[in-house]
C-alpha cells in the first residue's frame, strides 16, 4: 500500500506492478512494465518510459491519479474506432498483422534505425495490399527525418496514399517548413507531448492533425483542454499502456465532441500477454467503451528487481 497526496485530499491506493514481453521490438523497447493503482474511482496506470526523469513522469502520474481517485469526464460515443499498429515488421508480417487485425486504418511505424527507405516502402506496400484501396494507411517516422529526407521519403510512401504522416520531423519549424512543401496531412504528436505546456504549442502551421495521449498529457481532462486549445481534429494513441491505460484513452476518445479519425488504442495486440482476462483488443475495427478488470495480475507479475525500481519511481514522483 502507498500514500498518494493530492491537493484535494489523500487517499491510499493499492498498488501492482506489471511486466509483459512484447511481440515485436517496438518504440526500442522489448518489455513493457507500470504499476496499476487501484482507488475509489477505479484503476489507473503509471507508466513513464524509463527514458523520462521525474519531472517528466508527474504528468503520467496525474493520469493515474484521476483514473484511480477522480474518475472520467462521461462519453458521448460508445464505441471507439481504432487502427491497427504494424511495427517495423517484414512486408509479409506486416500483411499478416493488417489482415488479422480487421481494422480498415494501419498505423505503419517508418524510419526505424537501422532499417533502409526500401523496407519501409515494402512494408507499406503490403499494407496497402492487405487493406485494398478502401482502407486508411499513417505512417508514424517518430521525428526521425530532417525536412529534405522526409520530404523525399513522404513522396515516395505516398504512392499508396496516406492519410497522414505522424511527427516526420522533430521541430515545429521543421514540421512548418515540410508541410508547405508536400500534399500529405502532418500529425503532430512528440511536440505536442513533450512540451512545457501543450496547449500553447504554435501548431497553426505546423499540424493538420494533433495526437493526444492521456498519460504523457496529464490526464482525460488535461487532454481535453490540448484538443480545445488547438481546435484541430485530433486522434487518441496509447503509450503502450496495459487494458487498465488503454482504457483511459478510450476514455478521452469518447468524450471528445467531433473523432474524425480512428484512434492508436490497439496496442494491447502488440503484447503476449495482459492484465486483464478480457482486455481492450478492436472488434470489427473498433473499442467499446468499458474499463476492464485486472483480474490477470498473476500472468503479468514482474521479477523482483523491476518491481523494486517501480516502486522508488512511484516515490520519486510521490515525494514533494
Ligand atoms: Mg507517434
Amino acid at each position: 500500500m502507498l500514500t498518494a497526496s493530492s491537493d484535494a485530499a489523500e487517499t491510499v491506493l493499492e498498488a501492482h506492478v506489471w511486466s509483459v514481453p512484447m511481440r515485436t521490438r517496438f518504440r526500442g523497447i522489448d518489455v513493457r512494465d507500470g504499476v496499476l493503482v487501484h482507488g475509489p474511482a477505479g484503476w489507473g496506470e503509471f507508466s513513464p518510459f524509463w527514458d523520462y526523469d521525474v519531472a517528466e513522469s508527474r504528468r503520467w502520474w496525474s493520469s493515474a491519479y484521476e483514473s484511480a481517485v477522480l474518475g472520467w469526464p462521461d462519453p458521448v460515443r460508445a464505441s471507439v474506432p481504432v487502427n491497427v499498429t504494424v511495427p517495423a515488421v517484414g512486408p509479409e508480417r506486416a500483411h499478416e498483422i493488417v489482415t488479422a487485425s480487421g481494422c480498415r486504418t494501419a498505423k505503419v511505424k517508418v524510419a526505424e534505425p537501422g532499417q533502409t527507405p526500401a523496407e519501409d516502402i515494402a512494408r507499406v506496400e503490403a499494407v496497402r495490399d492487405a487493406l485494398g484501396p478502401g482502407g486508411a494507411i499513417r505512417v508514424d517516422a517518430n521525428a526521425a527525418w530532417d525536412v529534405d529526407t522526409a520530404v523525399a521519403r513522404l513522396r515516395e510512401l505516398d504512392r499508396v496514399g496516406l492519410e497522414y504522416a505522424e511527427q516526420p520531423c522533430p521541430t515545429l519549424e521543421d514540421l512548418a517548413q515540410l508541410r508547405r512543401r508536400i500534399d500529405v496531412r502532418i500529425a503532430a504528436d512528440e511536440v505536442v507531448r513533450r512540451a512545457v505546456d501543450p496547449r500553447r504549442v504554435a501548431l497553426a502551421e505546423a499540424a493538420d492533425v494533433v495526437v493526444l495521449k492521456v498519460q504523457p498529457l496529464g490526464g482525460v481532462r488535461a487532454a481535453l483542454e490540448v484538443a480545445e486549445a488547438h481546435g484541430l481534429p485530433c486522434v487518441v494513441s496509447s503509450a503502450l499502456e496495459s487494458s487498465v491505460g488503454i482504457a483511459a484513452g478510450v476514455a478521452l476518445a469518447a468524450a471528445l465532441p467531433e473523432l474524425p479519425f480512428a484512434c492508436g488504442l490497439a496496442t494491447v495486440a502488440l503484447f503476449t500477454a495482459d492484465v486483464a482476462s478480457e482486455p481492450l483488443l478492436p472488434v470489427d475495427g473498433a473499442l467499446p467503451v468499458v474499463r476492464p478488470v485486472p483480474d490477470r495480475l498473476a500472468d503479468t507479475v514482474a521479477d523482483a528487481d523491476t518491481e523494486r525500481r517501480w516502486r522508488e519511481r512511484l516515490a520519486a514522483v510521490l515525494a514533494r
